[in-house]
């Protein structure tokens, strides 16, 4: 499928972006995660940067937040209100701070010195060369500029207004040049001063910060919208823009906001640097936060973001990043703005946890046990501190749910924080006319037709013989859990099953030195050690051998259990073919792994790979001490967790048969299972107790020629409650 033309995408990204900012902005009310809307947003960014002519005045970004809310008077700003520029990681920053250096010595070599504001020395050599001296001076001299960080708290930029020292106006940042006016609801936020602590305030003065509602309160608010009826805030930023935004001031007073100060605009000369500044802030009566920094030079500004990257989880209110400023003022204004935000500072965002990317491929993987795994390729993401650009999709049933389609962007995540997944589909970017993406037909690596059981999740290639079977039963054969055999990596097994030079487990155990040398990769002491390694596996326990077998639905626990039960292969075959009650009256053993048991051991090929392995001396039986161990442990209490070895039933099984004069089946069941015992269908001589009531049919009689016990209720309630 062709890349959509840069105009179509250009034009997708404004539809979707502007509708998400409406959302944002005005309905307090986001559609996209932030972190998502910042990628989109660069991207938009990129196309219009390559193609000027694709720019519209109405795309986002062209403006500074949003439209004013209905229901407020707008003010204009005194001074512009813009916004940030961001940078994700450690290179971008690298790269504003190069901007910025290039900047001050563009415009001190066009004009005044940038550091300590004189006029440049003439130069005798004309006016090139004053520029040229100017500007390696400024080089010279702008090389460890002082940075002032300071955390990005996610809240909403105020701008107050105090005329000789008294609070006289509030406003939003609105779009940058005007915002609503607010100062009835900012009066009602304590830390905002009515009146500043200064001796001779200055005839006028401006100050910015950030108002914002701190975790625990937006807990609650979010708590008593619920209670309501009422949809809850996405985050506590519009949480906030929403309560700054309340019509009735007694609401916000109720919301207890907060607010941190750190822009101060005087109408005469002040402080001279931003650090100074916030000092200033302080003195004047404001909240300062006092988690801040100035940093020498752009690697301690660095240090201070990855710190903070750790510690804003211990905060009680939510930071997107660390704001990162040049701390003088007057090389601040000799850098100046760009449309939308300060060229002299930057926001250093923290890692995404989902971020959108581009669909480049499904890919489909073949696992040990032939089901059929989808997976999503696509352009590399930085997610959570990794490039991330695979992610499972489960099966076709998640398939179908996301409606995947060729050339899809994609929002990613991690699960946990570790597992890429794919959280959704941006359906509004996808190309016109674009393919619907499902699992194929047949398998792509052997062609067999697949197969999806009623009931399963899973579509599952089903041609024993299949390379990417074989491929994922060796793996895990030589898992940890299993036979732990140390270098024995995918790219050998590749090898050894691309080659034909194993076609079974057993094979493994057959290879000879001189043949593992030979193949890539492998040196004759690295082939003699997995001949080594190999060799030493074959005396593990029978538990981790069956484990290893890979039977579905036999996992490391399992096996445990029945290997106890059954200190032998052979003795398990047996059970599971003749016997299947004695299989489910293990602990923690169902039908369903009882008759998976049966399947594979009743499969001819699987009889011959058990051969094979005990020709090669591999541990297919309990040892004695292991014989001795288990033989305990079913004595005991025949469970194989020790959980509730205490409780009146602990590793009972039992029958229920009849109608019990009193409880239910099912209220039977649960009283038992409460006491630590299991409840299975049928008698056998594991069988700990049948409970009969009236009507009871053969399991009655079976029992009573196995000579289990048995129970009637007033029996079967004095054991629960002894
Ligand atoms: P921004 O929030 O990234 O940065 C600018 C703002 O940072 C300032 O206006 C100020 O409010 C705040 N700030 C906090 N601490 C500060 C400090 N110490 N010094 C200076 N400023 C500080 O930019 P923005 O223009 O307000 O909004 C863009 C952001 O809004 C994007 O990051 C985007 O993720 C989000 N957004 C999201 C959606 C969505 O759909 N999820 C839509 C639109 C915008």
């Amino acid at each position: 499928m062709a890349d959509p033309s840069p105009q179509a995408r250009a034009a997708e990204l404004r539809r979707l972006l502007q509708r998400a900012a409406h959302a944002y902005y005005v309905l307090d009310a986001p559609e996209l995660e932030d972190a998502v809307y910042d990628r989109l947003y660069r991207e938009l960014l990129a196309i219009e940067a390559a193609h000027p002519e694709l720019v519209r005045p109405d795309s986002p970004t062209q403006r500074v937040g949003g439209e004013p809310a209905e229901g407020f008077a707008t003010v204009e700003h005194r001074i512009g209100l813009l916004s940030l520029d961001n940078a994700f990681d450690a290179a971008e920053f690298a790269a504003w701070h190069q901007r910025l250096l290039k900047v001050l010595v563009k415009t001190a070599a066009a004009g005044a010195d940038p550091v300590a504001g004189q006029e440049p020395e003439a130069a005798p050599g004309g006016e090139a060369d004053v520029g040229r001296d100017a500007a390696a001076e400024a080089s010279a001299q702008t090389e460890d500029l002082a940075l002032v960080c300071e955390l990005k708290i996610d809240g909403n930029a105020l701008a107050l207004s105090y005329e000789r020292g008294v609070l006289v106006r509030a406003a939003t940042r609105g779009d940058g040049r005007s915002g609503e006016e607010i100062t009835a609801n900012v009066r009602t936020i304590q830390s905002v001063p009515l009146r500043l602590r200064l001796e001779d305030p200055p005839e006028w003065l401006e100050v910015r910060g950030e108002a914002f509602i701190p975790e625990a309160t937006f807990a609650a608010i979010n708590a008593e919208r619920l209670g309501r009826g009422e949809p809850a805030f996405a985050n506590p930023r519009n949480a906030c823009a929403g309560t700054l935004r309340q019509l009735d001031p007694k609401v916000v007073a109720a919301r207890h906001l907060d607010f941190l100060a750190y822009t101060l605009h005087l109408p005469e000369a002040g402080p001279r640097s931003q650090w100074e500044a916030l000092a200033w802030l302080r003195t004047a009566g404001f909240r300062v936060n006092p988690d801040c920094a100035r940093c020498p030079d752009l690697a301690a500004a660095q240090a201070f973001f990855t710190a903070w990257e750790q510690k804003r989880h211990g905060l009680p209110y939510a930071t997107d990043g660390v704001v990162v400023k040049l701390d003088d003022l007057a090389l601040q204004e000799q850098a100046g703005f760009t449309q939308k935000a300060p060229r002299w500072a930057i926001a250093l965002k923290y890692a995404a946890e989902e971020a959108p990317t581009r669909l480049l491929r499904l890919g489909v993987q073949v696992g040990r046990t032939g089901a059929v795994t989808p997976v999503a390729e696509f352009e590399a993401v930085p997610l959570a501190g990794t490039s991330v650009s695979r992610a499972t999709l489960h099966n076709a049933d998640r398939l179908t749910e996301l409606d995947l389609h060729a050339g899809d962007t994609i929002v990613v995540g991690k699960a946990g924080e570790i597992i890429p997944e794919v959280v959704r589909v941006l359906s509004e970017l996808r190309p016109a006319g674009a393919e619907r993406l499902g699992l194929p037909h047949t398998c792509p690596e052997c062609s067999s037709e697949l197969v999806r059981e009623e009931g399963e999740a899973a579509t599952r290639c089903v041609n024993s013989s299949c390379p990417a079977i074989l491929r994922g039963s060796l793996r895990h054969w030589v898992s940890k859990g299993a036979l732990d055999v140390d270098g024995l990596g995918s790219k050998l097994i590749e090898q050894l099953v691309d080659r034909g030079l194993v076609r079974s487990i057993a094979d493994l155990h057959r290879l000879d030195a001189s043949l593992l040398a030979s193949l890539e990769r492998m040196g004759e002491k690295s082939a003699a050690n997995l001949v080594g390694a190999l060799q030493n596996s074959r005396p593990r326990p029978w538990h981790r051998v069956l484990y290893g077998l890979g039977i579905h639905h036999v996992g490391a626990v399992n096996a445990r259990a029945l290997a106890r039960a059954f200190p032998s292969a052979a003795e398990l075959a047996e059970a599971a073919r003749d016997d299947p009650e004695t299989v489910t009256a293990v602990f923690g053993i169902g039908e369903e792994i009882a008759q998976s048991l049966a399947q594979w051991f009743a499969t001819p090929a699987n009889q011959a790979l058990l051969a094979d392995l005990t020709a090669l001396g591999l541990t297919l039986q309990a040892s004695a001490a292991e014989r001795q161990e288990a033989a305990a442990v079913n004595a005991g209490a025949g469970r194989v967790d020790g959980a509730g070895q205490d409780q009146p039933l602990a590793g009972k099984t039992l029958v229920l048969t009849g109608t019990l004069p009193s409880l239910s089946r099912s209220e039977a069941q649960d009283r038992i299972e409460a006491a630590g015992g299991k409840v299975t269908a049928s008698v056998s001589r594991r069988t700990s107790y049948v409970v009969a009531g009236a009507e009871a049919g053969s399991k009655l009689a079976k029992a009573e020629g196995l000579g289990v016990p048995v129970l009637d209720e007033a029996a079967l309630l004095e054991l629960l409650a002894p």
